[in-house]
């Protein structure tokens, strides 16, 4: 089908991101000559030993941690099923409510609703059209039997930064332990667990170019959880299991390079960003922006077209080489409309004309001025066979300007 693209660029960093070489550098003796258990006593266990214990430091150090806070796990989705489920469920608990909003990854509302299901009663906080939650809902949401707050550092879809910091005061202050899924934010924006008043904070290594599979949680020391595998009583008893170490020296080594690198990237993707949707937003004809104009990571760019399906757009840019995403990669291939976009007040159609395209560090500005050659015959393309382009004749204004 597609015609053997000339290139190939990737602006789906919000999916996954591509490892860096020196992190495949750092860990390849891992998986050969360095295979020691990190619980074994002789050389090879000693030396696995210290891969973690150095991998714990610099991710540690990425978010203003203690090493002894860090927890490793296999994913941010089981970084934040450990947070909800081993504070809700804490000591035998099975009852009791938490407060979540409406724009979490569905690792953090599939696990609300797993716990809803045995009994457990959940707030959904709604959130504003260009992607926030309050924090003054946060305060409201607040009952006696509150037992966890979990909201997210960064939006995945709209890459809206969440004021953080404001609802972690307002948890610490009531003394409900605050959970933030940081995992779009880690490695792209600076996190400092300290400042922000979290308890709980979870991080997936390849959202920054480190491998895929490893992720951790950080847990402020005297946070109340339990595990939610139980076994030999790994990284202080809350995650059992043989430590995955070439993994995990990838998320210390990637860590690292992302807080030498952080501003420096960031300034670059902001550039980038920025150019692009000035460009979109004044050449192609009824587009929109969806998220706020500023207060987005640097690396992210949500657009709207009217009339036209996301779905389109993407297979249309594919087929010219360019790799971008509609909704997000989350929902394993699901065709329904984003649940973030639906909660910022989007009707169904809009939702699903929408594009996310995130930049990483390795993309070039030549990058993008292919992408804003080629994107206005895709849409255009798209418009001439859409049943919908006849029905809404130009200047269907209503629900949203073209800056959100
Ligand atoms: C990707 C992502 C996750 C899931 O992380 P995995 O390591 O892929 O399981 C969780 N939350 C957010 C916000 C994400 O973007």
């Amino acid at each position: 089908m597609s015609a053997n693209p000339v290139r190939r660029i990737y602006f789906d960093h919000g999916a996954t991101t591509p490892m860096l070489p020196e992190v495949v550098e750092a860990m390849r003796p891992y998986f050969t000559e360095r295979c020691g258990n990190a619980s074994s006593i002789h050389s090879f266990g000693r030396e696995a030993k210290r891969a973690l214990e150095e991998a714990r430091r610099n991710v540690a150090r990425l978010i203003n941690a203690d090493p002894s806070d860090i927890v490793f796990t296999s994913s941010g989705t089981e970084s934040d099923n450990l947070a909800i489920k081993g504070t809700a469920l804490f000591e035998g608990r099975s009852a009791g409510h938490i407060i979540t909003s409406r724009m979490e990854h569905h690792a953090v509302l599939e696990s609300c609703a797993n716990l809803k299901a045995a009994g457990f009663e959940v707030s959904e906080l709604p959130i504003t059209n260009d992607g926030f939650v309050r924090p003054e809902d946060v305060e409201e949401a607040i009952r006696k039997d509150t037992v966890l707050i979990s909201v997210m550092m960064a939006n995945s879809e709209i890459g809206t930064v969440q004021p953080v910091r404001e609802i972690g005061k307002i948890a610490q202050a009531e003394g409900i332990p605050f959970h933030t899924d940081a995992v779009q934010a880690v490695g792209k924006i600076r996190v400092d667990v300290k400042k922000d008043n979290v308890d709980l904070l979870s991080l997936s290594s390849h959202k920054f170019h480190g491998p895929k599979g490893v992720g951790a949680l950080y847990v402020k020391s005297g946070t109340r959880i339990g595990p939610i595998l139980h076994g030999g009583g790994h990284e202080r008893g809350l995650r059992s299991s043989t430590e995955n170490i070439p993994g995990i020296v990838g998320l210390g080594k990637a860590a690292q390079i992302a807080a030498r690198d952080m501003k420096d990237c960031a300034d670059r993707m902001r550039d980038m960003r920025d150019r692009m949707i000035d460009s979109v937003l004044k050449t192609i004809p009824d587009s929109h922006l969806n998220g706020h104009p500023v207060n987005r990571l640097a690396g992210n760019a949500h657009f709207r077209f009217d009339f036209i399906e996301g779905e389109g757009l993407v297979l249309g840019l594919d087929t010219l080489g360019v790799a971008a995403s509609t909704g997000s990669a989350c929902s394993t291939g699901s065709l329904a409309p984003s649940h973030v976009l639906l909660a910022m007040g989007l009707r169904h159609e809009q939702a699903h004309g929408s594009l996310r395209v995130t930049l990483g560090r390795e993309n070039t500005h030549e990058e993008v001025s292919y992408f804003l050659d080629v994107l206005p015959g895709v849409v255009s393309k798209l418009r001439e066979i859409s049943p919908f382009s006849n029905e809404h004749p130009n200047g269907d204004d209503e629900g949203g300007s073209s800056v959100q």
